[in-house]
């Protein structure tokens, strides 16, 4: 039978008491994941089969540990019950990644997010009763065909049609202040912040006069705030 380095429940514990959340298959989605709550001030218990990724990240989350996340008495001794939020971050391995998913809702974790490598996988999921499917590769590809086709520095769609676009500030809004621009009736867009240079960024508001260099957080319907970033 496979060794496992479990450490004490109470250590568990501890974690699942703080802003915490534990992190299940740490490849390449799951330690970027971790390591950004991390900077963001959560605990995080990371779990992952691989003895020698389990090692990399040791001392870099707040727990590492060795573990097969699809054995429920494994997932029972490191009181993953104890956490309100869990993530699944096994992708390439179908069967470990849905046996994981059913074992942590068995055990009514309020929040699960999984990761799914194709919509077969997110269904399966979604059939499961996991509450947040995310699909990075097909999220990333749609994002980066935005920023490839436009203007736009950077593109997120907030919900299908709604986006906000970040984008240079086009000439014809400069030198006048947003509210005596009208953008909204004739453009169908909000500027919701500005940077000027390397400045902080900053809320726009009708006041806000942009100049030459500026850059713009443009929000509205994705064709709107896609059509109005390719202004110059
Ligand atoms: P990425 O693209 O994030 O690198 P991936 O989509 O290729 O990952 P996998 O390699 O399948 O996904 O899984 C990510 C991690 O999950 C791996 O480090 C793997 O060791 C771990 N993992 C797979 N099965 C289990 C399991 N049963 N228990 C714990 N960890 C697991």
């Amino acid at each position: 039978m496979a060794k496992f380095s479990i450490f004490s429940t109470d250590t568990s514990r501890r974690i699942a008491e703080a802003d915490s959340v534990a992190v299940i298959g740490l490849g390449r989605f799951g330690s970027a994941l971790a390591l950004e709550l991390m900077q963001a001030g959560t605990e995080v218990l990371g779990i992952d089969l691989d003895e020698e990724l389990v090692q990399s990240l040791n001392g870099e989350l707040t727990q590492v540990v060795r573990a097969d996340s699809t054995r429920v008495e494994v997932l029972n001794q490191l009181a993953i019950d104890e956490f309100d939020r869990v993530v699944v971050a096994i992708g390439g391995d179908i069967s470990a990644s849905i046996l994981t998913c059913s074992v942590l809702l068995s055990m009514r974790i309020p929040v699960i997010w999984a990761k799914a490598v194709d919509d077969r996988h997110g269904q399966i999921l979604e059939q499961l009763g996991v509450h947040h499917v995310i699909y990075p590769e097909k999220d990333m590809g749609r994002r980066v065909a935005h920023l490839v086709r436009g203007a736009a520095l950077d593109y997120i769609e907030v919900a299908p049609g709604y986006a906000l676009v970040k984008a240079p500030a086009p000439t014809q809004i400069q030198g006048v202040a947003l509210g005596e621009t009208s953008i909204r009736k004739s453009h169908g867009v909000t500027i919701a912040a500005f940077q000027h240079g390397d400045d902080a960024w900053t809320n726009a508001d009708n006041a806000t006069v942009l100049g030459p260099g500026d850059t713009v957080l443009i929000v509205g319907r994705t064709k709107d705030a896609e059509a109005f970033a390719q202004l110059r």
